[in-house]
C-alpha cells in the first residue's frame, strides 16, 4: 500500500485569462467546458481516474466517505478506501493532506484563514486518532499564501494570538496549521513551502482577484 499525493499548478490545461491555464474549479466563472477538460488533464498528470471534489464552504465540517458522492458541502474528507482520491481547490487556501500509512487512513482539508481558525487540522487529525487508531500522522502541505503577502485589518489582526501576527499585521496561517499539526503529535510534516501570491506558477486570489484554483491531490494504492 502506498499512499501518494499530487499538487498542480497553473500549467498544461487549456482555460484562458484570467483563469490561464488548468483552472480545476468550476465556481469562479469560467467556461465549464474547460474546467471539464482541466479536471481530465489533471486525472492523467496525477495518474488518476477522478478525484472526489467539495462544495468549499470555509469551515471546519470534515466528510468521511467510503465511495464517490456528489460534492458535498465541506472542507475536508477522511477515507480508508484505496483508489478513491481526495481533491482540494485553492488559491491561496492551504491544502494540507494527512495520511497514516499504519491504519490506512488518509485525509483532505482545505486551510484557508477561517478553516485554520476553526481548527480543521486539528480536528481531522483528532478524527483519525480517535475514530481509526491513526498514531503516526504525516502531512503534507501544499503551496498557500505566506505572511509575507497576507495582510489583515488590524482590527482582524488584534483578533489572533500574538504568535501568528508578523510585521504588524500580517497573518501566519501557516503558523497556525503547524501548530495544530504539532499539537496533534504529527509525525513528519513536508511543505512545499511556497507563498502563492509571490510564485506566479500558481493561482492567487489575493493578487489576481479573479482566478482559477489548482487541486492538491491525496490517495492510496491497493
Ligand atoms: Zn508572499
Amino acid at each position: 500500500m502506498q499512499i501518494q499525493h499530487f499538487i498542480s499548478d497553473r500549467f498544461g490545461g487549456v482555460s484562458e485569462p484570467p483563469y490561464n491555464w488548468l483552472n480545476i474549479a468550476m465556481h469562479t466563472g469560467d467556461e465549464l467546458t474547460r474546467v471539464e477538460q482541466n479536471r481530465q488533464i489533471l486525472y492523467q498528470k496525477a495518474g488518476i481516474v477522478r478525484a472526489q471534489f467539495a462544495n468549499q464552504i470555509h469551515s471546519n465540517t470534515i466528510v468521511e466517505i467510503d465511495k464517490f458522492i456528489p460534492p458535498p458541502s465541506c472542507d475536508g474528507f477522511i477515507t480508508t478506501k484505496a483508489r478513491l482520491p481526495l481533491a482540494i481547490m485553492s488559491a491561496d487556501c492551504f491544502g494540507v493532506l494527512l495520511y497514516d500509512k499504519g491504519t490506512r487512513v488518509i485525509a483532505a482539508l482545505h486551510a484557508g484563514r477561517v478553516g485554520a481558525t476553526r481548527e480543521i487540522v486539528a480536528k481531522a487529525m483528532q478524527l483519525m486518532q480517535n475514530r481509526y487508531g491513526a498514531v503516526n500522522i504525516s502531512a503534507i502541505i501544499s503551496p498557500g499564501i505566506h505572511s509575507c503577502c497576507y495582510e489583515v485589518s488590524s482590527q482582524l489582526a488584534s483578533s489572533y494570538p500574538k504568535r501568528f501576527i508578523k510585521r504588524g499585521r500580517f497573518l501566519d496561517i501557516k503558523g497556525m496549521i503547524y501548530e495544530q499539526l504539532e499539537q496533534n503529535r504529527v509525525e513528519s510534516i513536508k511543505d512545499y513551502n511556497i507563498c502563492t501570491c509571490c510564485s506566479s506558477e500558481y493561482y492567487s486570489y489575493r493578487r489576481d482577484g479573479v482566478t482559477g484554483r489548482f487541486a492538491s491531490i491525496i490517495w492510496m494504492e491497493e
